[in-house]
């Protein structure tokens, strides 16, 4: 059977579309394959926010040129943000990519799918083929068994906001709302196909509002939290200026939402909040984090921080300090500010490499410290989770997330078949141990649903044999 494989980079914009051409592939008559070396059609879904992504999104372009060279039917694809940035320089970068599709051209893609599938009947991979070493290297999501029970529902697309240190405005476009009919449509169906948690997504989510009626996203939410068969609902990635008290007020009406929301506050400072073009103050976003935890005093807030952005002094460094030590963020996504073609931020002064880095060192650490509390405080308890899927660094232990977005692993029980825990997908886990990364601890019941008790889970053997 011809199969499609496809390795997503970057945010979960890109997981919903490449949920898309999954979706487009299964409907064309492909497998969708979980290793590389078992597919007729790599797709590298690719980023470009970070510079980090963007190498290693071509590293992976390069590295899947074995499998070319071993099978010269094997096609390759490219596309997301670096697609649409580098689309001319593509061709010169990595001559051996097949198609290249752009962040607005994925009904294309869904298309050439359709119109290749004939060329791969009957395909028999090549003993040469067959002999290759897995090709190894971590992808951050590779659409697998379980990737249908976390639906990404896009409900808007680009931005106009303009940060001076991205590029998303420039490869995606302003923003492009789309009408909640269609986003409900597009959830009912995901559940008639086994979604058991919805992830509204937009680059900035919250600022969307219905091109016919002007609902806002508060509005959106309850809309598709009303709808038979959600089970969990969640939504990614906010803009902390969109979030006015009405919008939260209708968050805390939603059992079903997850508890917890991400703040991208970038920097603590106000001069480099003024230089992001962030468009909110530190006070006023001190404000949004007030109004949430008076309304949702048990959601987790997530963050992102830049460090060493142009012009950033030691004490704009140090008034992110403060806040993220005081222990309002449950995590946070650390980054040292590196240039983005094309941004305003690429023009001005850089901050010295050795002082970013060593105040990266700094942030990484203090944040470390309140992630790993945050964690601790689960040991003991037993926590409502969602299987991922086989863990990638061991495969006897099952990866789980839990309702605030914090990694739970256990080992596999005994019962463990892929089909099954597919269709019961709901695990409790009873926490034993907390680490930076997450939890570890064991899987005690299983359910299909997320409001249903489950049932008893056997012991993993060595559990067994201890007792
Ligand atoms: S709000 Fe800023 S950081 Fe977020 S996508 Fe828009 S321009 Fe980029």
């Amino acid at each position: 059977m011809a199969s499609v494989y496809i390795e997503t980079f970057g945010c979960q914009m890109n997981e919903a579309d490449s949920q898309y051409v999954a979706d487009r592939a299964t409907a064309a008559g492909y497998s969708i394959a979980t290793r590389p070396e078992d597919a007729n059609v790599l797709v590298v879904n690719t980023c470009t926010v970070r510079d980090n992504a963007e190498r290693r999104a071509y590293g992976r372009i390069n590295h899947f040129n074995v499998l070319k060279e071993a099978d010269p039917g094997v096609r390759l694809v490219v596309t997301g943000c670096l697609a649409e940035q580098d689309r001319d320089r593509m061709q010169k970068l990595a001559p051996h990519v097949d198609a290249v599709f752009g962040t607005s051209e994925l009904v294309q893609l869904g298309d050439t799918l359709t119109s290749w599938r004939e060329d791969f009947e009957d395909t028999e991979f090549t003993q040469e083929r067959a002999l290759l070493l897995p090709l190894g290297g971590a992808a951050d999501a590779v659409t697998d068994a379980f990737s249908h029970l976390r639906a990404f529902v896009t409900v808007q697309r680009g931005c106009s906001y303009y940060c001076t240190f991205c590029i998303v405005p420039h490869v995606r476009g302003r923003f492009d709302h789309r009408p909640a009919r269609e986003i409900v449509e597009e959830v009912r169906e995901k559940l008639a196909s086994g979604a058991r948690e919805v992830m509204l997504v937009g680059q900035t989510v919250n600022a969307w509002r219905d091109p016919i009626s002007g609902a806002d996203f508060g509005d959106l939410c309850r809309e598709v939290a009303a709808l038979d068969g959600l089970e969990r609902l969640t939504f990614i990635s906010p803009h902390p200026k969109d979030f006015t008290e009405k919008m939260i007020a209708d968050f805390a009406a939603l059992p079903a939402l997850n508890p917890r929301v991400h703040l991208p506050l970038q920097s603590g400072s106000d001069a480099m909040l003024r230089r992001m073009n962030r468009k909110y103050t530190r006070a006023q976003f001190d404000e949004k984090v007030a109004l949430f935890h008076r309304h949702l005093p048990d959601w987790a807030i997530t963050t992102d921080i830049i460090v060493g952005f142009p012009g950033e002094t030691d004490d704009d460094f140090e008034a992110t300090m403060g806040l993220v030590r005081s222990g309002v963020f449950a995590n946070a996504f650390t980054f040292m500010y590196s240039i983005r073609r094309g941004t305003p931020a690429a023009r001005w002064e850089q901050v010295d490499e050795i002082v970013k880095k060593a105040r990266y060192a700094r942030l990484y650490d203090a944040q470390n410290t309140v992630t790993r509390a945050y964690h601790d405080r689960k040991i003991g308890s037993t926590v409502r989770a969602l299987v991922v899927g086989p863990s990638k660094k061991d495969a006897t232990k099952l990866t789980t997330k839990t309702s605030d977005n914090v990694t739970a692993i256990a080992p596999m029980p005994p019962d463990y078949d892929e089909a099954l825990y597919a269709r019961e997908p709901w695990l409790d886990v009873r926490i034993e141990t907390a680490h930076v990364w997450g939890c570890t601890g064991t899987i005690v019941r299983r359910a299909a649903h997320a409001g249903e008790p489950g049932a008893a889970v056997a012991a993993p053997l060595i559990d067994l044999i201890a007792t």
